[in-house]
């Protein structure tokens, strides 16, 4: 497209592993160790579980040192694309405390901590003000909403008197309900949109949108990890001279953990909880797998909220990286082992 954006692409799809280092409430052991052969250099990983081997290679691995900076780098690219008119998703997947948060969202003010959302927005606010020269006019609109049971939540909505409303008003009386247009583009009703022109201006209203968070999580029992985070960012270019127009998206999505629950004590909303995500991340992985396969008229787009909103976002020629997060401790072997083979398949 423009701009000449060169991607090596493999499909249109990526899986990135980072592992996060150990930390003092970790079990002292790390069971994840990085090859050296020529072949899996900083592209394989190797995980021991009770003696057995088991060995992954992605496009790339990030290991405990991989600072945030080096880890941008590697999807700056990407990022740009969606000012070229391509439509981007980023997702964090892992077991809660592997890292997702960290990757995505890092620490905003520390500026050697920050995650790739803080990064890739100030590239992209600087890149469209580089473009000024060219002809190039670019106007974008943010929004940020959570998934959780299955249920879209406005992370935007500022007028409500009380958390209990904004409850109330996320759960039941509106319904969000998401359409896609003819032109690829996805509507969901109710939805607070912002138009922003700035990378400070997104910073506040991230900031909102944590805070919405938050207070749903002290009512709702750590509900940030148990729900999706979905920021998506729309933007339209068009130039003055040559009449051309892009529109990309960039969707930077902070999954819920992909721990399983112990069936049993898992009872009620609890369970009902579980389920939603179970599902929701299986049918994501269902989605991209048959993505992957070119069989673009089998895919269960529909079977989830998380998918049937990304739908444009996914297929044809947009663009989709996976990030698989993963603790190296030894107690989270099992979920590591899960978490690995996930990635395997959809990569
Ligand atoms: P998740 O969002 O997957 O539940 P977090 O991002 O909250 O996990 O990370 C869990 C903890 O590990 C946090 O205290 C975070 O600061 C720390 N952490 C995660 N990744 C890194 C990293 N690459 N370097 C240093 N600390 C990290
Ligand atoms: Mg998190």
């Amino acid at each position: 497209k423009l701009h000449n954006t060169i991607l090596e692409l493999k499909g249109n799809i990526r899986v990135f592993c980072r592992v996060r280092p150990l930390l003092p409430d970790d079990s002292a052991d790390t069971v994840v160790s990085f090859p050296t052969s020529t072949e899996a250099l900083g592209r394989g990983i190797e995980l021991v579980q009770s003696g057995q081997k088991y060995n992954f290679t992605f496009d790339k691995v990030f290991n405990h040192e991989a600072s945030q900076q080096d880890v941008f780098v590697e999807i700056s690219q990407l990022v740009q694309s969606a000012l070229d008119g391509y439509k981007v998703c980023i997702f964090a997947y892992g077991q809660t405390g592997s890292g997702k948060t960290y990757t995505m969202m890092g620490r905003p003010d520390e500026p050697d901590l920050k995650g790739l959302i803080p990064r890739s927005l100030e590239q992209i606010f600087q890149t469209s003000q580089s473009l000024k020269d060219q002809g190039w006019k670019y106007t974008m609109q943010a929004s940020i909403l959570e998934i959780y049971n299955d249920t879209i939540r406005d992370l935007l909505l500022t007028n409500r008197s009380s958390d209990h409303a904004r409850t109330e008003n996320n759960a039941s009386s509106k319904q969000y309900t998401i359409k896609h247009d003819a032109n690829g583009n996805t509507h969901v009703s109710d939805l607070t949109i912002k138009d922003v022109c700035s990378a400070d201006e997104i910073s506040s209203l991230l900031r909102q949108a944590a805070q919405s968070r938050s207070v749903g999580r002290t009512q709702m029992n750590e509900q940030s990890s148990r729900s999706h985070f979905v920021f998506t960012l729309r933007i339209s270019g068009k130039n003055e001279n040559t009449e051309q127009q892009v529109h990309g998206v960039l969707n930077l999505i902070d999954l819920a953990g992909s721990e399983r629950l112990s069936k049993s004590g898992a009872t009620g909303d609890r369970l009902k909880e579980t389920q939603a995500i179970n599902r929701s991340l299986s049918c994501l992985s269902d989605v991209i797998f048959a993505l992957g396969g070119k069989k673009e008229d089998h895919v269960p787009f529909r079977n989830s909220k998380l998918t049937y909103l990304l739908q444009p976002c996914l297929g044809g020629d947009s663009k989709t990286l996976m990030f698989v997060n993963i603790s190296p401790d030894q107690s989270s072997t099992g979920e590591s082992l899960c978490s690995l083979r996930f990635a395997a398949r959809v990569n």
